[in-house]
Parts: C-alpha cells; sequence; structure tokens
C-alpha cells in the first residue's frame, strides 16, 4: 500500500472503485447526491451480491434438502456452499458450527432459549454489558423472568468504553453463568476487548454469547482466535441481504442444547410420541429457510474476500479520524463515545437541537443518517440523554461525504441559532 491516507482529503481511488460496485450510491437524493451514511442500520449490496441473488431466483430457486430433482440439488448445493463461504471466513472448525437464523436478534433469542432453558437457574447470574443493542438484552431478561435469574449490568465508563475493573470483579461472583457483550457497541462505536473477556470467562467456565453484528462488517473475525462459546451476526451489516444471519456456536455446547423452533428439516423423525432431533446444525433450523438469502450471504463473503480488508480497516479509521476532527467544527456539537477503540462511527448530540430535527433536516441535503436511542435505551439513559443523531460509515464512504455531512450540520446550527 503506497497512499497516504493521512491528512488528506482526497479520497484514494481504490475506495472510489469500491463505490463503484454499489449502484444505489448513483442515485440522488431530493436532487442531491445521496451521502449514505447509515451503515450501522444496513450496509448497501454491491452488484455481485445483487446479481447473484437475482440468479438464484432467475435459475435455481427451488426448495433445499427434499428434492431428488436437479432444480432441488442446486438451490442445496447453493444454500450449503454459503454456509461453507461462511464457515471459512470466520474461521469455524466446522460447518456444524453455523448455524442459518434470520439475523442477530433471531440468533441470540436461540441461544437465549435453548442453551438458556438448560443452563439457566434462580439466582444465576447473567451479566450483560450497558452498552448493548435490546437484542442482547431483551432474550436475557424474558429468560430470567423464566428462571427467577437474576441480570447484572457491566458499566461503561464515560468515554463509552466498557469497564473492565468493574467487569473482573463481576465476573468473580460464584453465579455468573453467561457474559453477553457487543463486539462494537452500534450507538457509541466502542470495539470492546472481547478475546480477553472470551479468555477470563473460560478460565472460570462461563459461557460467553458475543454480539457481532457491528464487528462482522468492519474487520475480519476469527471465532477460534476470540475463543467466544457463541458468536451471532446479520447478513445485512456486511454488505448482504437482510432476512439471514448466523449463530456460530462452539460444537459442543450445539450439541447438547434442544431446539427452541420446531417444524420440517430439523429433525429426524417424527412420532406422535417420541421425536429425534435432526444432527448439527439442521437442529436449529426449523422449516424452509431464507435459500436466496443465505446464497447472498455467501456472495457478500466472496465479495469481502475479494477486498484489502487490513487496506480497508486502515481506511476506515482514518475516515473516522477526519469525520471526528470536522464534526468537532460544529457550534454546540457533543461526541458520546470516544473510547480509543472505535469503528468508523459517530453517535452525536448538538446543543439546543432535537436529534429528528438534525436527520430530517440532513435528509433535506441527500444525507442518510440515524437517529433515536438506536435500540439500546440502557445506554442512553448511562449518558442522561434520549437519543443521538448516528453518522456510521463504511469502505465506500468518503472523505467529500463527511465534508458534506459537516456543511449540513453547520446548515442545522445557523437554522437553529
Ligand atoms: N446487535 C447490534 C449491535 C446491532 O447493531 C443490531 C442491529 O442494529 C442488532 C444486534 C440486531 O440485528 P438484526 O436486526 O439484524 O437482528
Amino acid at each position: 500500500m503506497n497512499e497516504s491516507l493521512v491528512n488528506t482529503k482526497a479520497t484514494p481511488g481504490r475506495i472510489l472503485q469500491i463505490r463503484r460496485d454499489f449502484p444505489v450510491l448513483e442515485r440522488q437524493i431530493h436532487d442531491k447526491p445521496l451521502v449514505y451514511l447509515d451503515n450501522a442500520a444496513s450496509t448497501q449490496m454491491p452488484r455481485q451480491v445483487i446479481e447473484t441473488v437475482s440468479a438464484y431466483h432467475t435459475y435455481h430457486h427451488s426448495n433445499v434438502h427434499r428434492g431428488v430433482h436437479q432444480l432441488s440439488q442446486e438451490a442445496t448445493d447453493l444454500y450449503e456452499g454459503a454456509r461453507e463461504k461462511v464457515r471459512a471466513f470466520i474461521g469455524a472448525s466446522s460447518v456444524k458450527e453455523i448455524i442459518f437464523t434470520s439475523g442477530t436478534t433471531d440468533a441470540i433469542n436461540l441461544v437465549a432459549n435453548s442453551w438458556g432453558n438448560r443452563n439457566i437457574g434462580r439466582d444465576d447470574i447473567i451479566l450483560i454489558s450497558n452498552m448493548e443493542h435490546h437484542a442482547n438484552i431483551v432474550p436475557w431478561y424474558m429468560l430470567a423472568k423464566r428462571t427467577g435469574a437474576k441480570i447484572e449490568v457491566i458499566p461503561v465508563l464515560d468515554d463509552g468504553s466498557l469497564d473492565m475493573d468493574q467487569f473482573a470483579a463481576l465476573v468473580r461472583k460464584p453465579n455468573v453463568k453467561v457474559v453477553c457483550v457487543n463486539h462494537v457497541s452500534n450507538a457509541l462505536g466502542s470495539v470492546n476487548p472481547v478475546e480477553q473477556i472470551c479468555q477470563i470467562c473460560r478460565e472460570r467456565d462461563i459461557c460467553t454469547v458475543i454480539d457481532g453484528a457491528q464487528a462482522i462488517g468492519h474487520f475480519q473475525i476469527d471465532v477460534n482466535q476470540l475463543g467466544a462459546d457463541f458468536y451471532a451476526f446479520s447478513g445485512h451489516k456486511m454488505h448482504g441481504p437482510t432476512g439471514i444471519g448466523i449463530l456460530y456456536g462452539r460444537e459442543e455446547l450445539l450439541q447438547e442444547m434442544d431446539p427452541y423452533k420446531g417444524g420440517g428439516d430439523m429433525i429426524l423423525s417424527v412420532s406422535f410420541d417420541h421425536i429425534s432431533w435432526n444432527e448439527l446444525p439442521y437442529k436449529f433450523e426449523a422449516g424452509t429457510p431464507a435459500i436466496a438469502q443465505a446464497v447472498g450471504l455467501g456472495a457478500a463473503v466472496d465479495y469481502l474476500n475479494g477486498l484489502d480488508r487490513t487496506y480497508l480497516a486502515k481506511y476506515e479509521d482514518e475516515l473516522l479520524a477526519y469525520a471526528t476532527k470536522r464534526l468537532g467544527e460544529v457550534p454546540g456539537m457533543r461526541l458520546i463515545g470516544t473510547a480509543p477503540q472505535k469503528v468508523s462511527l459517530n453517535s452525536f448530540v448538538i446543543k439546543g437541537v432535537h436529534p429528528h430535527d438534525i436527520g430530517s433536516i440532513l435528509d433535506g441535503e441527500g444525507v442518510a443518517v440515524r437517529t433515536g436511542q438506536h435500540c439500546a435505551e440502557p445506554v442512553m439513559d448511562r449518558f442522561c440523554i434520549p437519543a443521538t443523531t448516528r453518522a456510521s460509515m463504511s469502505i465506500y464512504n468518503t472523505f467529500e461525504e463527511i465534508d458534506m455531512l459537516t456543511e449540513a450540520l453547520l446548515k442545522v446550527t445557523e437554522l437553529f441559532d
């Protein structure tokens, strides 16, 4: 890599090349070029993914696992091929450890039910960080209600980092059975030290459930290196389709767990007095799966594998540094989440302006950001704010787009002056 990314506003040619893969980025919104900065909600899909999904629908569409006919076999090969691509992408040891779900939310619900019902009892402690998305809170709250277990919270420091001293103290409590932490916070951008957390938990025989929804699109994941028991993510956060996600689970744990959804495909045999479960991973995939979406996820894996992700991670860091500097020029700006380890996301409030007003005015300028509590109400409470505006970047965003965001925000502050 020869291109200097430091202190420059000119976006490298390699990024402009990547942009050309994403047709939606050519759109005009309210007669202005689209500046898409809502990537933490959903990343855009490249032409390669769109065309793969379209080809599946056009030529191979059928149901999987059931037919002896050619089309069904093609659909099965594509679906199972996607599973293998995901396995290799996250460094899992076996496809038995790769469960297709409808997304991160579904994946965590699966763990909270199938693993939780078996392993959590009265007065056990479920340790959850204060910066979790509701998807990594609500299923555990429901489990605690069912079982009489207790939820305890790992605090967040003022800069948006996890309080690791408090974590070290909490995790020593005798009844801690499971630790639920996101790899990256969708509300703050903080990158949590999940490898360290998993190691501490492993030494104490505590289960780890890592919400990887916001990490998977930004950096390479190796589940074995992380040492997580469960790792969940969504296709639409890594340039794949919606309606598909992954639960990685350690095979030994998945083997012991009962399924929590019943139906076709997840059984070996059924009678009215006995049912035997199918083998992994099918035991957890009841009913006709999201085949086209899984195939699209496989195409997203191929797409990312074709890029230099080390280069892109560095580029995204430069983009974040630039955005942080430029946002600092906006009067009344307060960044929420300034942890030393962050992904390319800035959550902020502007004194005297409601985030929804900011979002609407920005939309008028063609700039798409997210406003609200980002399904992370507890962390909003932690910072004593009702909502933020969130500008979240991806591999195709440019320095020029950050300038456009800044200009649009300066307009907002002029309007509310
Ligand atoms: N966890 C985090 C950190 C997220 O950012 C999101 C989505 O924004 C989710 C979980 C839920 O993902 P999904 O809606 O794809 O299930």
